[in-house]
C-alpha cells in the first residue's frame, strides 16, 4: 500500500550498519551504485541518495523502485514513502489523506520514531497521529486503535529536515551489497542445488563468475540450456552485472575418467570440475569456487569424499548449502525462481559407477588420477566460450 502522492522510497540495510563507520559508507556507496544500475537497467527512474544510514530514492514509479530494491542485496526492506514537512501539522495533514485513501474498517496503529530536535516527541507522533487518521475515517467507520495487532499500520519517520510516511515495509534479501567481495566462481550445472549455492554467495556480497562444463555425451543441450536459464534468473539479483557464463567443453576429459577409473570416479571427476574451476577463476581474477554441494547429498558428497578432493585445487571451495536439507534448498530455489528451470527433465548417460566410493582414501583418488588428465583439464579451458546471458 502506498500512501497518496508518495515520491521517495525509504531503503534499509541490516549487516551493512554492524561495521565501523568508514566501511560502512563504503558499502552504502556500493549499495547506492547498484540500486541505481538494477533501476537503469529495468528503464525505472530514480535519483538515489545516502542519508543517515539509510538510503532514499525518488521517482515517479515508487512500486517499481521498491520492489527494485528488494532485489538487492543488502536491503532489509524498503517501504514507498510520502515525503512532508517535519512538523505537527504536515504530519497530521499526511496521516490524514493517507488514512482517507486507504483504511477501511478495522484497528489501525500509528507507530512513529523520530530523531533531531523538534517540538513534539514520537508519544506526540502516535497520538496526535492517531487522533488524525480517527478524525478522517469516523463519519466512514468506527475506527479502532490496536497497537499491538492493527489491521493497518502508519509508520512515521520523523527527521529534521523531512518526515517519512507509510504504510509497509517490503523485506530484502538481507545480506551485503553485491561487489563488496572479490569475484568467486561458479560451478552451475542447471540443477536445483547450484543456483541456490551462487545466489548466497551474490548474497554476502561477492559477484560471481558462472561456469558450466559441457560433458560431452554426458550432458547435452538441454542441460546447456537449464544452466544459462537458472544463471538468466539470477541477474535479477546481480544489479545490473554482468553473469556471462564460461562455457568449458569437458567431455573427451569425462570421457577419459570414465574409461581409466572404477569405484572412484566420482571423486577423479569433482577433482576435475575443481582443477577447471581453478583455471578460470585465476584468469578471471576470482578468489574462490562455490558450489552446490551440501554434506551427504551423494554419494560423492560425505565427509570423508569432500576430504579426498579438495586439494584438487589450492583456492577455497565455498559451499554455502553444506549443512542444508534438500527440501529447504527446493523451497529457496523456488523463492529464488530457479526451481522450475532446474527441474525440466533433460536425461542424461550415467557417469557414476553402480558401486560409487563413500569413504574414499584420499591417496587411491590422487592415485586414481589418469596421467593425461592435466593435458585434457588444459585444453578444455583454453577452448571454452562465453555465453551472454540475455
Ligand atoms: P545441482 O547440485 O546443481 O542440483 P546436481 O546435484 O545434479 O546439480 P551434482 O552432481 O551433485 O549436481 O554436483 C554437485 C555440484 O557440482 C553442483 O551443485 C555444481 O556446483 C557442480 N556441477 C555439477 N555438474 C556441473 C556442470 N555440468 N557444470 C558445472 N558445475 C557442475
Ligand atoms: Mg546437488
Amino acid at each position: 500500500m502506498i500512501p497518496p502522492g508518495a515520491d521517495t522510497v525509504l531503503v534499509r540495510h541490516g549487516d551493512v550498519g554492524s561495521k565501523s563507520a568508514k566501511v560502512q559508507s563504503d558499502m552504502e556507496r556500493v549499495l547506492r551504485e547498484n540500486l541505481e544500475r538494477t533501476l537503469e537497467s529495468r528503464d525505472i527512474e530514480a535519483a538515489v541518495d545516502v542519508r543517515w544510514a539509510r538510503i532514499f530514492a525518488r521517482g515517479d514509479d515508487v512500486d517499481a523502485i521498491a520492489d527494485a530494491a528488494t532485489d538487492a542485496f543488502g536491503v532489509v526492506s524498503a517501504s514507498p514513502c510520502l515525503v512532508v514537512d517535519p512538523s505537527m501539522r504536515g504530519i497530521r495533514r499526511a496521516l490524514a489523506n493517507t488514512a482517507r485513501e486507504h483504511y477501511d474498517g478495522g484497528a489501525f496503529a500509528v507507530e512513529a520514531r523520530r530523531a533531531g530536535s523538534h517540538d513534539f516527541t514520537s508519544q506526540d507522533i502516535g497520538r496526535d497521529g492517531g487522533e488524525a487518521v480517527w478524525e478522517a475515517v469516523e463519519n466512514d467507520f468506527q475506527p479502532e486503535v490496536d497497537l499491538d495487532d492493527p489491521d493497518i499500520t502508519f509508520f512515521v519517520e520523523c527527521r529534521d529536515d523531512a518526515a517519512y510516511v507509510f504504510l509497509e515495509k517490503r523485506d530484502g534479501p538481507g545480506g551485503l551489497p553485491l561487489g563488496t567481495q572479490r569475484p568467486l566462481v561458479a560451478l552451475v550445472s542447471g540443477g536445483i542445488d547450484s543456483p541456490v549455492a551462487a545466489y548466497e554467495a551474490m548474497k554476502r556480497g561477492a559477484p560471481v563468475i558462472p561456469v558450466y562444463l559441457d560433458l560431452g555425451p554426458y550432458g547435452g543441450p538441454d542441460h546447456e540450456a537449464r544452466a544459462i536459464e537458472t544463471v538468466r534468473r539470477l541477474s535479477a539479483y546481480a544489479s545490473g552485472r554482468d553473469l556471462t557464463v564460461h562455457r568449458v567443453p569437458t567431455g573427451p576429459a569425462v570421457e577419459r575418467v570414465v574409461e581409466a577409473t572404477g569405484a572412484e570416479r566420482m571423486l577423479v571427476y569433482r577433482r576435475l570440475m575443481y582443477r577447471i574451476a581453478e583455471a578460470v577463476a585465476e584468469e578471471a581474477g576470482a578468489v574462490g569456487v562455490v558450489t552446490g554441494e551440501a554434506l551427504g547429498q551423494k554419494s560423492s558428497q560425505t565427509a570423508a569424499n569432500f576430504a579426498a578432493v579438495d586439494d584438487a585445487t589450492t583456492l577455497p571451495i565455498h559451499r554455502p548449502l553444506f549443512t542444508r536439507d534438500k527440501q529447504d534448498i527446493v523451497s529457496q530455489a523456488r523463492d529464488i525462481g530457479t526451481f522450475d528451470t532446474a527441474t525440466v527433465n533433460a536425461g542424461c548417460n550415467r557417469i557414476a559407477p553402480d558401486y560409487p566410493e563413500t569413504n574414499a582414501d584420499p591417496a587411491a583418488v590422487r592415485a586414481a588420477v589418469p596421467d593425461d588428465l592435466p593435458c585434457l583439464i588444459e585444453t578444455a579451458v583454453e577452448d571454452r566460450d562465453l555465453v551472454e546471458v540475455p
